[in-house]
């Protein structure tokens, strides 16, 4: 399973960066947040926090 961001429901509020136990999710330059798939363990809790439901495990 992998988790990854609907830049078009994206905010760009940065909650998601901030809870990602392996800094994984980074800003990009249109200001919005990407997840690196290298890093991420799939824990879930990005997806949790956002606020607006961005953050889709596939
Ligand atoms: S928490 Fe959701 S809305 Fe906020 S930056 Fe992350 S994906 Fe975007
Ligand atoms: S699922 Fe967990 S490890 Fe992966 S980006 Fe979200 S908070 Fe980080």
């Amino acid at each position: 399973m992998a988790y990854k961001i609907d830049k078009s429901q994206c905010i760009g509020c940065h909650t998601c960066a901030g809870v990602c136990p392996m800094g994984a999710i980074t800003t990009t330059p249109d200001g919005k947040c990407a997840i690196d798939p290298a890093k991420c363990v799939s824990c879930g809790t990005c997806a949790a926090m956002c606020p607006v439901n961005a953050i889709k495990a596939e």
